[in-house]
């Protein structure tokens, strides 16, 4: 079986992003881009999937610009056996990359297609559920542990107050979650192994997919900001401010 990652390159999490002035969006222009936290973990768990015997090849796939190429080799530096770039210079939106991913899966058959629960850029959450929608496949978001077992994947989601264990038919989709994994570090000798792999490189158009925007972003502005706090005299100041100015008892 084959299992295919979808990974997105993303502001690196530790850069603090700044609004544009135009308020069109955040500046990236010479800004760390990494790998999605999330991503990470699918890939982890895909490769243990096959190192556990369960499947036999693992495809990354990025959608994006040229340089998502730098997040592909990544991923095969940690496990996965080839991969994907559908290359597009237009800004594509969750319903894009789910449309460009179910062409990809027809393609190449997956038994499992594992992607991140959401993208820490655009906190969207939505890929991994258009695609299994898109493609009529069962789905398990927020993944904590992945068993196969009997031709079926037993996947426990992360659920409000507890978990909860799915058996799907596969093919399926399951989006990682925190939890699922610790991914190993990348070693050198692996990122040298994995500039020999194979890279597949695509256009939406080669994949009969129309990635035009069908939402418009109208304004991106930073949170408020905090006032500074004060120091109050003594309980009795505190408990009459929280009561009468901040109204919160
Ligand atoms: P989102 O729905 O944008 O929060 O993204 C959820 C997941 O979909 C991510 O963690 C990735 O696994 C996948 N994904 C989203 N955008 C892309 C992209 N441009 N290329 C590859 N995978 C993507």
């Amino acid at each position: 079986m084959k299992i295919l990652v979808a990974v997105k390159r993303v502001v690196d999490y530790n850069v603090k992003v700044r609004v544009k002035s135009d308020a069109s969006g955040v500046d990236i222009a010479n800004v760390k881009m990494s790998m999605n936290p999330f991503d990470e973990i699918a890939i982890e768990e895909a490769v243990r999937l096959r190192e556990k015997g369960f499947a036999t090849e693992v495809i990354a796939v990025s959608c994006g610009v040229t340089q998502c190429q730098e997040t592909l080799r990544t991923a095969m530096a940690i496990g996965a056996d080839r991969a994907i770039l559908v290359e597009t210079a237009v800004e594509l939106q969750p319903l894009a990359v789910a449309k460009l991913l179910k062409a990809l899966l027809d393609k190449e058959q997956p038994g499992l297609v594992i992607l991140g629960k959401q993208a820490i850029d655009d906190d969207c959450n939505q890929t991994g559920q258009m695609l299994a929608a898109l493609a009529g496949l069962p789905q398990a978001t927020f993944a904590s542990k992945v068993e196969i077992a009997e031709g079926k994947a037993l996947v426990t989601r992360e659920i409000d107050g507890g978990s909860e264990t799915l058996s799907l038919a596969m093919p399926a989709v399951i989006t990682a979650d925190l939890r699922l994994n610790e991914p190993r570090y990348v070693t050198l000798p692996n990122i040298m192994k994995a500039k020999k792999k194979t890279m597949d490189v695509f256009k939406p158009e080669d994949l009969g997919v129309n990635v035009t925007p069908r939402i418009k972003t109208l304004k991106v502005s930073d949170p408020p900001k905090r006032n500074a706090g004060i120091k109050v005299p003594d309980v009795a100041t505190l408990v009459a401010k929280l009561k009468n100015e901040a109204k919160v008892i």
